[in-house]
């Protein structure tokens, strides 16, 4: 059988030949002793995409998000974030464990916090409530779909920080997705936020790495928090080569991805056994409409026809487009499906 067509997520691409020698070229020192200076010159990149006063550069999404929390939030305080964030299920309570700090969830329709929602989270002034430390939003929403953020949306959220005197933290993992289906700039979509989280092994295909994206005078702060939880690397250039390389070369094309989702979902259109949710990026979730379909059954009978997508809940499945697959595939995928839901 030929490799499978992997659709569980945008995190499995490999680098290419091409990353590859560029990691295996890079300029390296010790980062964690003074500088590393391709690690740098991301972290610089990547400021300046942002719009921001500087950057670190992180192994993961997980620890710049959970050390923008720890910068933002006191112990014994509230984080006002959506109820199906990636901060909320997929960093396993680390607000708590780390910061001490409470999520307060807020449930929307679409995976998309308006001001409103946030407005209506926030505590009445009274010493027998949480405090509230920071406003936190994620760009595209992953468990959502893929859902886009509008600017002006994260920008009343901005506002409504400043107004209480909070900071707004923006988890944009997949930012590069958002500003391509919008149509702006990654810095537009940060504008309002202070701090920014993004991933490099997403849709970007680097095998490791995020940058969080901060005012200059933060710094300090975030490299002893992002030391602290062991997130210094040394040698750091030859991932930091490998983002680089991503920049250059894979964010440019990432509205493939997007057009790739469509097509799946296009092909699935009317079909008696799945409705697709129209995607607004490069994740796409199909729900199972007969009775007898199980998310699990069916990712199990695609698996063995070499296609792999994940089950999202009892009857959802959830398939994402990526930099290592074409519209191909994307066809061999629809005729999987058709053969395995006839
Ligand atoms: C993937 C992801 C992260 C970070 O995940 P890591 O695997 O730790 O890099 C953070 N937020 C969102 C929305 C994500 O999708």
């Amino acid at each position: 059988m030929n490799a499978p067509i992997d659709l569980r997520s945008d995190t499995v691409t490999r680098p290419s030949p091409a990353m590859r020698r560029a990691m295996a070229d890079a300029e390296v020192g010790d980062d964690v002793l003074d500088a590393d200076p391709t690690t740098r010159r991301l972290e610089e990149r990547t400021a300046a995409i942002l719009g921001k006063g500087d950057a670190l550069f992180f192994p993961s999404g997980t620890q710049t998000n959970q050390s923008a929390v720890w910068f933002h939030c006191r112990r014994g305080t509230e984080l006002v974030v959506e109820a199906n964030a990636h901060l909320v299920h997929y960093e396993v309570a680390g607000v708590a464990a780390l910061s001490g700090t409470q999520i307060r969830p807020v449930a929307t329709p679409d995976g998309v916090l308006t001001a409103a929602l946030a407005r209506a989270a926030l505590r009445p002034a009274s010493p027998h409530v949480p405090r509230v430390s920071a406003i936190a939003i994620e760009n595209t929403h992953n468990a959502a779909g893929g859902k886009v953020m509008p600017a002006e949306t994260a920008d009343a959220l901005g506002a409504l920080a400043a107004e209480v005197g909070i900071p707004l933290h923006l988890d944009g993992a997949r930012i590069w997705n958002a500003a391509a289906a919008l149509g702006v700039t990654p810095e537009r979509l940060a504008r309002p936020a202070r701090t920014v989280s993004v991933c490099f092994s997403k849709g970007l295909g680097a095998p490791v790495g995020s940058c969080l994206a901060f005012p200059a005078e933060a710094r300090r702060d975030l490299w002893e928090i992002r030391k602290r939880l062991g997130g210094g690397m040394r040698q750091s250039g030859i991932l930091a080569a490998a983002a680089l390389y991503a920049l250059d070369h894979n964010l440019g094309r990432i509205a493939e991805d997007h057009a790739n989702a469509k097509r799946l979902a296009d092909g699935l259109r009317g079909h008696p056994a799945v409705a697709p949710l129209a995607p607004d990026t490069n994740i796409l979730m199909l729900d199972l409409l007969r009775e007898r379909d199980t998310a699990d059954a069916v990712v199990v009978q695609l698996a063995a026809r070499g296609v792999l997508v994940t089950a999202f809940g009892p009857k959802r499945i959830r398939a994402v487009t990526h930099l290592d697959v074409c519209a191909a595939d994307i066809d061999k995928a629809l005729a999987a499906i058709a053969d395995v839901l006839r």
